[in-house]
């Protein structure tokens, strides 16, 4: 199996001249039948409609809303909670800074619970999220990139994910992308069942509420929790997300001369933890600090240097760079 395995940066150095050619490795001719299937950007997708994620995405949105006439601080609070461990623990320190760019390590173990924090944002398995966010690396902003405001703005903030072929089913073919992960049957399971842990939390919510309500009001209490704990937190963490794509492509500064559109938006990182600051990321992917001046707030890596002061991170990768003349890694 290891052998049909192509590391992105194969597929990334095979150029279209090179794969013309008749005399083809059967390497070569693999990596462009990845390229061509793997081809993200807009005019790729046939304006086809992805049903059930639209269908998934109408009703947490009409859940969100609904969660406005059942405020309570104690759902409030359920929703902060759930937030940060999916956003900023799942996504921000997991997903995005440990498993697509493996800025530093952690125990196996811990890469399992931070994973499953992962799943609970509603973005898909690991495999999805990873392989989908380094053809974005390697595309940004260019042909193929999955959600660049080339393609339009609605397109970068939600209409990728809504529109297309249905690429989350696509284990086999995303797997070219995170070999590293394909490797790994955990990793595929969580794959595979990414909707089981969030699934597991909501009825774990509408428990709680039930138990915490007074006696004739349980039905309000279970259901005003897990709208709050489920459906309008994991609304506000997509959008949040999203926004990366869509926002810190269009809006804020650039330190860094990098190959694409990649700005530092200090809005989008106070809604995210830290990964607005994506400028700074793109010149530096491998870094898990992504805020690189004192000023520049990024609570996810706050968060893995705790974990380093725990004992359960290490080789934590820090971007350097001269304030002066900032130059992207590697130029
Ligand atoms: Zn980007
Ligand atoms: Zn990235």
């Amino acid at each position: 199996m290891s052998s049909s395995i192509i590391s992105p940066e194969e597929i990334a150095q095979s150029s279209s001249a090179e794969l013309q050619q008749p005399s083809l490795s059967a390497a070569a001719k693999t990596a462009r039948k990845v390229r061509e299937d793997l081809r993200m950007g807009r005019e790729h997708q046939e304006g086809r409609v992805n049903w059930i994620t639209a269908i998934a995405m109408t009703i947490f949105h009409i859940g969100a809303v609904a969660a406005l006439f059942f405020f309570s601080w104690t759902n409030l609070a359920v929703a902060m909670i759930m937030y940060f461990f999916a956003i900023n623990v799942g996504i921000g320190m997991c997903y995005h800074r440990l498993l697509t760019h493996r800025g530093y390590k952690t125990p196996r173990w811990m890469e399992y619970f931070l994973t499953t924090c992962g799943t609970m944002a509603l973005e898909g398995g690991p495999i999805f999220w990873v392989a989908t966010h380094r053809v974005h690396h390697q595309n940004s902003d260019h042909e193929g990139d999955p959600h660049t405001p080339h393609d339009g703005t609605w397109w970068a903030h939600a209409g990728w994910i809504i529109s297309g072929r249905a690429l989350h089913s696509e284990t086999a073919l995303l797997g070219r992308y995170a070999p590293d992960l394909t490797r790994d049957p955990v990793h595929v399971w969580l794959s595979k069942y990414h909707w089981l842990p969030l699934t597991i939390a909501g009825f774990l919510q509408i428990a709680l509420g039930a138990a915490l309500a007074a006696p004739g009001h349980r039905v309000v209490g279970a259901l005003g929790m897990v709208l709050w704990g489920t459906f309008l937190r994991t609304t506000l963490g997509l959008h949040a997300t999203w926004l990366v794509n869509s926002a810190t492509h269009l809006w804020g500064k650039r330190r860094f001369e990098t190959h694409d559109d990649s700005r530092n938006s200090w809005w989008v990182a106070l809604l995210t933890g830290g990964e607005g600051w994506h400028n700074n990321h793109h010149a530096h992917p491998v870094s898990a600090r992504h805020g690189l001046a004192w000023y520049e707030f990024d609570i996810n890596y706050y968060g893995i240097w705790l974990m380093s002061k725990l004992g359960l991170a290490r080789k934590v990768q820090i971007a350097k760079f001269d304030p002066a003349n900032p130059k992207p890694a590697g130029m």
